[in-house]
Formats: C-alpha cells, sequence, structure tokens
C-alpha cells in the first residue's frame, strides 16, 4: 500500500488526469480533423530562454479532446496548461495554424498555496489539417 501522504498537487493531477480519460478522443470530438502537429515552448516566469522545447505529431485516435499539458515545474500545484478551448475553437473555423501562450495559474510550491502564483509559460505553435470537401468540378 502507498503509506506517502496524499498531497495537493497530488490530487489535483489525480483528478485532471481523471477528467482527461473521461473525455473523447480529438478523433471522435473533431471528425473533420486528419492531422495535428504541436510545437510546445516552455519558460519560466521572468525568464525570456526557453526551457525545453517539444514538436511532435498527436495521434488523434489516443489523444483525448481534454487537450492539456503539464507545467514544467514539478512543484506546481494546481496550474498546467489546458489548450482545449483553443485547439476547439481553431478546428471549428478549420484553422490550419494557430500560436499563442498560455500561463499557469497555479500555485509556485505546496508550501506557497495562495501566495505566490507559478506563472511559467507555454507558448504553442499547433499546425493541423482538415478532411478537404469535395470539389465540385
Ligand atoms: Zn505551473
Amino acid at each position: 500500500m502507498y503509506s506517502e501522504r496524499p498531497s495537493p498537487r497530488k490530487e489535483y493531477r489525480q483528478k485532471e488526469s481523471q477528467r482527461v480519460n473521461a473525455s473523447a478522443t480529438l478523433a471522435e470530438q473533431f471528425r473533420e480533423l486528419t492531422a495535428l502537429t504541436v510545437d510546445l515552448t516552455y519558460f519560466s516566469r521572468g525568464s525570456f530562454t526557453r526551457n525545453s522545447e517539444i514538436k511532435y505529431t498527436v495521434n488523434l485516435a489516443h489523444a483525448k479532446s481534454l487537450f492539456r499539458f503539464n507545467c514544467p515545474n514539478d512543484q506546481c500545484v494546481g496550474g498546467d496548461f489546458d489548450l482545449s478551448a483553443e485547439l476547439a475553437k481553431a478546428v471549428g473555423k478549420h484553422q490550419t495554424n494557430l500560436t499563442g501562450e498560455v500561463i499557469c495559474q497555479g500555485w509556485r510550491s505546496q508550501t506557497e498555496i495562495g501566495q505566490e502564483r507559478c506563472l511559467n509559460t507555454l507558448r504553442f505553435k499547433l499546425s493541423a489539417a482538415y478532411a478537404q470537401q469535395e470539389a465540385p468540378a
């Protein structure tokens, strides 16, 4: 059995992953979406040097429509980045490129809950492709 005390951080992550698992896959949610790549760059707060950059092609059959990414701050409580709304909006308009920035609104650490926000930044670039409507000849 687990002897570790539950922490606010762990509880939050657990709840969030349950929400993600319960959501539809991207393929189910957005039938016209045929390809999606994401380019994510993380910045620590107050810093202009990138922490890390990840670029990958999303597996639409497996990725969930609750489209969230963990905050790279391994002390962060209650934060992370949720791009679900941005993605849904872009797909609704069949937008092929979307860039933006979200700031983590979690707490910087468990001892700073209610005092210091995390404020890490995620810059994202999404590239999407859609099923073509048959063009009339
Ligand atoms: Zn954070």
